[in-house]
């Protein structure tokens, strides 16, 4: 199918059972105090799909006491790592058996593709709990060279407590296992609180928890909205750490909202605006797919976007070709449709933030060389959209748009293109392309990211810390680093008596 059509609307009868839509705390499914509901909606077409509880300030503190009391007094932080790691493995294996209704859930109320959530983000779910499941049992100290021979020095690692884990819609269930699993093994008990526009997997997760038989009031799920259930959640006095993924903006009030309460931790993953570095030397074919990729996968919804393209001189109209060509076949449809590579936006918000910021980028003197417009006349479909002549003082550089909207620029030196991948209030991801290892390794030293791919993209992986510099955050999701995250370092220091060193 081209881009510019949409086969949108066929799928109704793909919709997921929905089984669960109410708060989950203490082990059990509860109605809101208030008994509030919202709509949760289909991108596909714009109608409600269902109503879920919509949780307040009330119910966070329910669901705080049911965490606290199971980390204060439940099993689950004086259980041998072992044996968490025993029912994580259950757990991963449960949603594993239930991987196409995850999916389903995922697709229908974020607008992704049902194949790539199914083959690429519940696999990504399972490694990130099996992962975490083989650390439990790996949490040590270390014995501590103390500089007085006569005394003896280790350190503990301990659990941080209860830990509100904040998600946004983009990926549901890879960031909710991101949060979940190192915050399980760790031994911490939590209140997990999804986006009011996809809160109907992570109830799901829940359910799936406690068929696992992990304990009640360890894994809790407060559904709402974020200035109420969300804020909640930031401020409680009985919350030792917030972990956060989501807007810059936002993650600034979270900060804020930790100083104002009991200064809990706080750790932040938040936007990005992350380029993608394409050199004279590149393949060209090559790197087309990789800035496509970067670009249009989930619909452009993903913070490590490459969605600044830098291309140098010598390759860049042969790429500007091929870019445009593969764009213009990238097919626009229905997320169950297999054969459609991009589906609607998560939103009517996020459509209409899209929209606007392709308007701008046609007033501020961007060069639209494809795309451009919605797809079809229901839902929330958008064309995949390049721009070129871009420069760095637009707002389409600068901003992060969170939509299938590329900016194409072009350098001359090696110097330029880092000057203007640097050029960036953000520092999550960068992409470099070329053949010439020590090119790559001295670009890759001097860009300000987080993470770095060469001759590939968004390669995320469970055992490879994944976090920001500069106002992409800091705290890190996935690897050992974000296990550690969840644990405090206590030092233990006694004297030695009778040492045969006194
Ligand atoms: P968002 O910041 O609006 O919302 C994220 C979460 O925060 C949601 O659950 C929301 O309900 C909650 N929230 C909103 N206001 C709140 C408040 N005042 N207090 C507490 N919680 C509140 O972000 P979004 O629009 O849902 O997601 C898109 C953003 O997330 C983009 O900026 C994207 O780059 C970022 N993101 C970052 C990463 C990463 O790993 N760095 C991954 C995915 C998405």
């Amino acid at each position: 199918m081209e881009t510019g059509k949409c086969n949108g609307g066929t799928t109704a009868e793909k919709l997921p059972e929905i089984k669960f839509t109410k708060l989950f705390f203490n082990g059990e499914f509860h109605d809101a105090v208030s008994g509030k509901t919202f709509e949760t909606i289909d991108p596909r077409d714009g109608k409600v799909i269902g109503r879920v509880a919509e949780g307040d300030k009330e119910d966070v503190d329910l669901a705080v006491k049911a965490a606290r009391h199971a980390f204060d007094h439940g099993p689950w932080p004086r259980f041998s790592g072992s044996e968490r790691g025993r029912l994580m493995h259950k757990f991963a294996d449960l949603i594993e058996e239930n991987a196409d209704e995850l999916a389903a859930l995922d697709a229908v109320e974020a607008g992704k593709s049902f194949e790539f959530a199914k083959r690429g983000e519940i696999p990504t779910v399972l490694s990130c709990f099996r992962y975490y499941a083989g650390a439990a049992d790996k949490i040590h100290g270390e014995v501590v060279k103390m500089t007085k021979p006569s005394m003896f020095g280790y350190t503990l690692k301990e659990p941080v407590g209860v830990v509100g884990l904040i998600v946004p819609w983009n990926f549901p269930s890879v960031l909710f296992a991101a949060k979940v699993a190192p915050a399980l093994a760790a031994g911490c008990t939590m209140v997990v609180k999804p986006a009011e526009q996809t809160p109907l997997s992570a109830l799901f997760y829940a359910y799936l928890a406690k068929q696992a038989g992990i304990p009640d009031g360890v894994l809790n799920v407060v559904t709402g909205f974020g200035p109420k259930a969300g804020a909640a959640v930031a401020s409680h006095m009985d919350i030792d750490k917030i972990s956060f993924t989501g807007s810059t903006e936002v993650g600034r009030t979270i900060m804020q909202a930790s100083a104002t309460s009991n200064l809990k931790l706080v750790s932040l993953e938040l936007g990005g605006k992350s380029p993608i570095l394409i050199f004279n030397d590149a393949d060209v074919e090559k790197a087309a797919e990789l800035a496509l990729v970067g670009n249009f996968l989930n619909k452009g919804e993903i913070c490590a976007a490459s969605s600044r393209v830098l291309v140098q001189e010598g390759v860049y109209d042969k790429l500007v070709k091929r870019l445009v060509e593969k764009a213009k076949g990238w097919t626009v449809g229905d997320p169950f449709d297999p054969t459609a590579r991009q589906g609607p936006q998560a939103d009517k918000k996020q459509f209409e933030k899209i929209l606007s910021y392709i308007e701008h980028g046609k007033r501020e003197g961007a060069t639209l060389l494809t795309g451009g417009r919605a797809v079809g006349d229901k839902g929330y479909f958008i064309e995949p959209t390049i721009f070129a002549n871009v420069t760095e003082d637009m707002k389409i550089y600068q901003d992060e748009i969170f939509g299938p909207v590329m900016s194409l620029m072009k350098f001359k030196t090696v110097e330029e293109g880092i000057k203007m991948a640097n050029n960036t209030k953000y520092g999550l991801a960068a992409v470099i392309v070329s053949p010439n290892i020590d090119l790559v390794n001295m670009v890759s030293r001097s860009i300000r990211a987080g993470l770095i791919w060469v001759n590939c993209n968004l390669e995320l992986d469970v055992s490879c810390p994944f976090g920001g510099y500069k106002m992409s955050g800091f705290g890190l999701d996935n690897g050992l680093d974000a296990l550690d995250g969840y644990l405090h370092v206590k030092s233990v220091v006694t004297p030695l008596h009778n040492s045969p060193w006194l």
